[in-house]
């Protein structure tokens, strides 16, 4: 079945993972700007990185037939360091034209700090300015729920954020109903250690319903599978979901969250 991957950090995968995707039906995938296992030294570092996620992953991609699209921020984690945050942040429009870039992300907390929520809302207002959208990240583990909550509250207080426009995602069990019901995009992420497995996701899906509710890979550089989502489908299937049904949450509905970013191709898709 032809799926997308609304976030998957390919910078960190082999050619071979891209044959592997496009063999299992992946046509398109979103990449976010993350941590690079390392914190980086200068706004130069994330210029260079942010080509890379403009210009070399969408060639890499299209080389098996799959659709590249990026979105672009200073994480988490990085913005403990403040003015390296601001100067990254102030250079992004630099990348805003580009053809693939969706949006603002992956933005958020990490261990809800002070610098992290100041850091949070300079983004924020980037993307408002530029009408971009956003895509979140939520903290793991014991942070997740307190990090949701604060991050939901940021962003509802602002009443120039358009919550259609914005995903949350590593959306799980306690915090999965807060964000559907007012009204974001929730992301649910695969992994095989941390965060949610296809049963647990299979099992959301089924409590909550396929309305504005994706998965995602995460498929980065630590212990994570970038052919979750086909497991998921798997289960799914077991499950005795219909085709219509399974293809609403893994094609269809990051399709229509993308489409709402006017560097998304809809015609591009099959
Ligand atoms: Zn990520």
């Amino acid at each position: 079945m032809d799926y997308i991957d609304p976030h998957i950090h390919m910078v960190s995968r082999t050619t071979d993972d891209y044959e592997t995707l496009a063999r299992m039906g992946c046509v398109a995938m979103s990449e976010p700007a993350f941590w690079a296992g390392f914190d980086r030294g200068s706004v130069d570092s994330f210029r260079d990185y942010f080509r890379q996620l403009t210009q070399f992953e969408p060639k890499r991609a299209a080389q098996f037939g799959i659709k590249h699209y990026t979105w672009l921020c200073i994480n988490a984690k990085e913005a403990e360091n403040v003015s390296l945050s601001r100067e990254v942040i102030a250079m992004i429009p630099e990348f805003l034209t580009a053809p693939n870039v969706l949006g603002i992300g992956e933005i958020g907390l990490n261990k809800n700090t002070k610098n992290e929520s100041t850091i949070f809302l300079e983004h924020v207002e980037l993307a408002v300015k530029y009408q971009q959208q956003i895509l979140i990240h939520t903290p793991h583990l014991e942070d997740k729920y307190q990090g949701t909550r604060m991050i939901l509250d940021m962003l509802m207080h602002d009443t120039r954020v358009d919550r259609s426009r914005v995903l949350v995602d590593h959306v799980e069990e306690h915090t999965i109903e807060a964000v559907l019901e007012n009204g974001f995009w929730a992301g649910m992420t695969l992994y095989p250690v941390t965060k949610c497995t296809p049963q647990r996701a299979a099992d959301m899906i089924e409590r909550y319903g396929p309305e504005r509710l994706m998965a995602n890979s995460a498929g980065d550089w630590g212990p994570s599978k970038p052919t979750a989502i086909p497991d998921l489908i798997m289960e799914l299937k077991r499950r005795g979901h219909t085709r219509e049904q399974i293809h609403r949450v893994v094609y269809e509905n990051p399709r229509r969250f993308f489409a709402q970013s006017s560097n998304f191709r809809t015609h591009d898709l099959p």
